[in-house]
């Protein structure tokens, strides 16, 4: 648990959120719960399966679903591991990151990371798909950039956004891999982010959490004054 983690969440008080950083990258999974059913998904369970089931146990959180932004290795490499222990389903991302879900055992190999497994969604997202957990609904718009099929995860009246490596407090999300797009990342922040509205609190794949505010005012690579005249 860190610091990070809001209290609540202020506008939205049946649901509660704790960020568990995990894997060496430091990547964020979220333990997402509705206080009314005690029912809870992870969102990016990138690694250290037991961690992540204990926090859900030391809450008591029954785990319903995984829901996944992209398809890269720290973010899903936990994913079945959980599904093989709580039977829930995998949910997201676009079916344009299955490639990258298919080579998480490899890239695991290869990076020293080797609890990853391969990952079979049982349900791929998709611009405007809805999720529900209790009472609540959250929305996905389809992010490509930083992967083909990189999608976000937001609750309006919570104004909470999983943004996974599309958007960082200060930073943007690397668009240097096979099939990384520089500018359609600028467009997926500036075209499906800001019109969700300043306010919007986001917490990103790695590192603390922010607005959609203040990267607009601070932000070196998606600032307003930095994309002037783009
Ligand atoms: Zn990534
Ligand atoms: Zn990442």
């Amino acid at each position: 648990m860190t610091d990070q983690t809001p209290p609540d969440l202020a506008a939205q008080p049946k649901l509660d959120i704790r960020i568990i950083p995990v894997t060496p990258l430091q990547q964020n999974t979220s333990l997402v719960w509705s206080r009314d059913t005690m029912e809870g998904v992870f969102i990016d369970p990138g690694g250290e399966t037991d961690r992540l089931m204990a926090a859900a146990e030391q809450f008591g959180v029954r785990i319903i679903a995984v829901w996944l932004t992209h398809g890269h290795l720290d973010h899903a490499g936990a994913a079945t591991a959980i599904k093989e222990r709580t039977g829930c389903p995998i949910i997201g991302p676009h079916k344009d990151d299955q490639y990258l879900l298919d080579d998480i055992e490899a890239q695991g190999a290869k990076y020293g990371m080797a609890d990853g497994k391969n990952v079979q969604p049982d349900k791929y997202l998709d611009e405007g798909d809805t999720l529900q957990l209790g009472q609540e609904t959250f929305h996905v718009t389809h992010c490509p950039g930083h992967t083909p099929g990189h999608v976000v995860i937001y609750h309006t009246s919570g104004q909470l956004a999983f943004v996974g490596d599309v958007l960082f407090k200060g930073s943007i999300g690397r668009t240097d891999f096979p099939k990384g797009n520089h500018q359609q990342l600028i467009d997926s922040i500036t075209k499906n982010l800001w019109p969700l509205g300043p306010n919007m609190r986001f917490v990103p794949g790695h590192g603390p959490m922010s607005t959609f505010g203040e990267e607009r005012q601070s932000n070196a690579f998606v600032s307003d004054f930095a994309l002037k005249g783009n």
